[in-house]
């Protein structure tokens, strides 16, 4: 059985960015309290380890008095920071730079008078951070259908989630040209997502099975996931347990993608436990 390996596996820049802040966060404040609100990153098993070396994760900072609050990769709405900030937390931002810069955008484009129209989904964090510091100013739209009750606006300002599908993107985009006299459309997409995504129709196209590994609350798996499934039998597991032989079973080769979420560690273990099956240890 033949395995084939994405070349871009193994945390992205900005998980790795945020990933590195905790931990030199730990190691510089022994026995402080240190919080991410809600996880640091999308991926159970990551946050399982940092739970594990004293990062709690919280969603409410009602009952927190003191110590550390890191913003997480996908950012944080505005009220919240103010909160944290009233509280007199020592606060730490790994808000990754494409997030901050999605925000920023956003908050340009509202400050100018532009209607904001985000493309993604309503309950991610990242979705959510972003509406929270333009409020009634955005509107967030998940596929052209949802722009139906959608008024017309004289000025529209468009960006979407950092990892929304390029396709769905433009749709909205052509879509919206109905809807507004001034469109102005910023691409906050992220350059590592889609790599990835084209990686996976790549290998996709030339295997027998997808194997697609990653958190199943990251929106960028669950992207590959669908990216996948569409050309190839395709599973997705976060830990090579979840693997089962019988995938494996009379299939010739095999295709391994992962989300930016997801630590290189877990992607060499998959990769171990394929080869095992494939060609299990006789001793
Ligand atoms: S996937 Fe892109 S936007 Fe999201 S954390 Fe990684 S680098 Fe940042």
């Amino acid at each position: 059985m033949r395995i084939k390996l994405a070349k871009n596996v193994g945390f992205c820049f900005g998980v790795k960015r945020a990933m590195g802040l905790t931990l030199k966060a730990l190691r510089e404040n022994p026995g402080k309290p240190i919080y991410t609100f809600g996880p640091l990153i999308h991926n159970p098993r990551a946050i399982k380890k940092l739970k594990d070396i004293g990062v709690r994760v919280i969603h409410s900072l009602q009952n927190i008095k003191t110590g550390i609050l890191i913003i997480p990769s996908h950012g944080l709405a505005p009220s919240i920071i103010v909160q944290a900030r009233k509280k007199k937390l020592f606060i730490i931002d790994a808000t990754c730079p494409y997030v901050l810069r999605s925000q920023r955008l956003a908050e340009l484009l509202a400050k100018q008078g532009y209607r904001v129209i985000i493309v993604g989904k309503s309950s991610h964090p990242e979705i959510r951070g972003i509406i929270g510091g333009i409020k009634r100013m955005g509107k967030v739209i998940g596929k052209t259908e949802d722009l139906k009750s959608l008024p017309k606006f004289k000025k529209i300002g468009v960006i979407t989630q950092t990892t929304e599908s390029l396709s769905n993107f433009k749709s909205v985009i052509e879509s919206i040209l109905d809807k507004g006299f001034e469109l102005k459309v910023y691409n906050t997409l992220c350059a590592h997502t889609l790599k990835r995504q084209e990686e996976a129709r790549r290998i996709a196209k030339s295997v027998d099975l997808m194997l697609v590994i990653g958190g199943r609350n990251s929106a960028n798996t669950s992207r590959l996931f669908e990216i996948c499934r569409a050309r190839v039998t395709t599973y997705q597991i976060e830990s090579p347990d979840e693997l089962s032989p019988d995938w494996l079973r009379g299939k010739k080769s095999i295709g391994l993608v992962s989300g930016t979420s997801t630590p290189l560690s877990a992607v060499k273990e998959v990769v171990r436990t394929c080869n095992f099956v494939a060609e299990p240890c006789c001793s």
